[in-house]
């Protein structure tokens, strides 16, 4: 945590501010260590306090030896406020992203002296580059879903409820340790394929069905993230021909990652490969996003994007087609960018498409 303060503070003076107002919870843990749902954390040159209510006290007392924990009995604004006006500030830079319009005007009313400077993204960029330790909790979340999906997907078949398989996995994910899914899982069969976002409904898998699959579950606070799209019975030319198109533009955009390219670079790889084979109007999304405390993390892999990849960053590269009222593919796995190239971390198999019951 210590490494991580140090450099926060070296980017103040760029950033033209004396203290930094930590509102966003990732942002929270990552500098401080605290679990807790509800805290504030600021940090200047000198300290770090985390401002926290009673029912936290001893929590953060134990998980923050490197922070001084404040209790306060109304820790935003008052506790806040307190705190800046004895630190005597002349600037605080607070999470744009984050913070609500609410609390801002809460701090403008609380505090005179003190200029208040909105901030994009300050920790996230600390984020992107991930410890070897963050990168070996990831690597575990990864391979906790490839071992449940590769348990699971026997029992993905036509006549059962996209909800009731999506309700198997993530009750098995979590039983073999994850402390909750990454996200609502996706199980999208049939024409809701084509939904790059197709949550799992009620809806009957019918025989014949492309499903796209997009899991994962949170290991240590990390998360996993993982798609992969299958045909229940069996498979009709024009799917086989779509999960052909997808893999390829999938395996060329991994074959893009490595330190120095532009994240944008990734996207327009995959994008390339799918207008080839006739799709470039059917891939909605971007190629990928970083992947850690949160599951979409910066960099993005998507159009434009001129943020480089360095080494320790952790992607998913995910391209998709989607055919409205016909149905979609997806297929997405986790990458980590190393000295030279890159390594993916997803294990689960993809050369063709599988066929499952
Ligand atoms: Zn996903
Ligand atoms: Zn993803």
């Amino acid at each position: 945590m210590k490494g991580r303060l140090v450099k926060l503070r070296s980017r103040f003076d760029a950033t033209g501010i004396e203290g930094f107002l930590v509102t966003n919870p990732e942002n929270r843990y990552y500098l401080s260590g605290f679990t807790g749902t509800s805290g504030f954390l600021l940090v200047t040159s000198r300290e770090s306090v985390l401002v926290i209510d009673g029912r936290y006290t001893e929590q953060a007392r134990a998980e923050c030896p490197e922070v001084d924990v404040v209790e306060a009995k109304r820790p935003w604004p008052d506790g806040v406020i307190g705190v800046v006006r004895e630190t005597g500030l002349q600037s605080l830079g607070v999470e744009s992203g984050h913070l609500s319009y609410a609390r801002w005007q809460e701090l403008v009313n609380g505090l005179d002296g003190t200029v208040l400077v909105p901030v994009r993204n300050l920790v996230e960029e600390l984020r992107m580059v991930k410890e070897p330790g963050e990168i070996a909790l990831i690597r575990e979340a990864v391979r906790l879903v490839d071992a449940v999906f590769a348990d699971y997907l026997p029992g993905l078949r036509a006549g059962i409820r996209e909800r009731e398989w999506a309700l198997e996995l993530e009750f098995a994910l979590r039983r073999r340790g994850a402390e909750r899914a990454a996200f609502d899982f996706i199980v999208a069969s049939g024409w809701r394929s084509a939904l790059p976002h197709g949550v799992a409904t009620e809806k009957v898998i019918q025989p014949g069905e492309l499903v796209v699959i997009d899991c994962g579950g949170v290991l240590q606070r990390y998360c996993a993230d993982f798609t992969r799209t299958v045909v229940a019975g069996a498979a009709a030319g024009w799917q086989e021909e779509v999960y052909r198109a997808v893999l390829a533009a999938q395996e060329a955009a991994i074959a893009a990652v490595r330190p120095g390219v532009a994240a944008g670079e990734v996207d327009r790889v995959a994008r390339t490969v799918l207008a080839e084979y006739g799709y470039a109007g059917a891939f909605v999304h971007s190629t990928g996003h970083g992947l850690g405390l949160a599951v979409h993390e910066e960099p993005r892999l998507a159009e434009g994007v001129e943020a480089i990849l360095e080494p320790g960053m952790v992607v998913t590269v995910e391209p998709g087609v989607y055919l409205p009222g016909r149905g979609g593919v997806r297929i997405e796995d986790v990458v980590v960018v190393t000295d030279h190239g890159a390594e993916v971390l997803t294990a689960t198999p993809k050369d063709v498409l599988p066929v499952v019951g």
